[in-house]
């Protein structure tokens, strides 16, 4: 069996929408973290959202949706 490839993606937060909720770190830990006022930012060397299944979650679980993502 072949594994499915994962597509690369492209993750955008809008840290002027952002609140610092938490939801998308809780959601996809591997791919998003807080920065210490506790705003959204992307893990270093996970921008291309690996784990996309969990990306897409985290975005709509994000209560503001600032949270945006596209196939590249
Ligand atoms: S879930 Fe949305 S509001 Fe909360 S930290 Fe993540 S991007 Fe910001």
């Amino acid at each position: 069996m072949r594994p499915v490839p994962t597509p690369r993606l492209h993750i955008d937060i809008d840290t002027g929408v952002c609140i610092g909720a938490g939801q998308c770190a809780l959601t996809a830990p591997g791919v998003f973290t807080q920065d210490d006022d506790g705003f959204s930012e992307l893990l270093p060397g996970r921008e291309d959202g690996a784990g996309s299944a969990l990306v897409r979650e985290a975005a709509r679980a994000c209560p503001v949706s600032a949270i945006s993502v596209r196939e590249e």
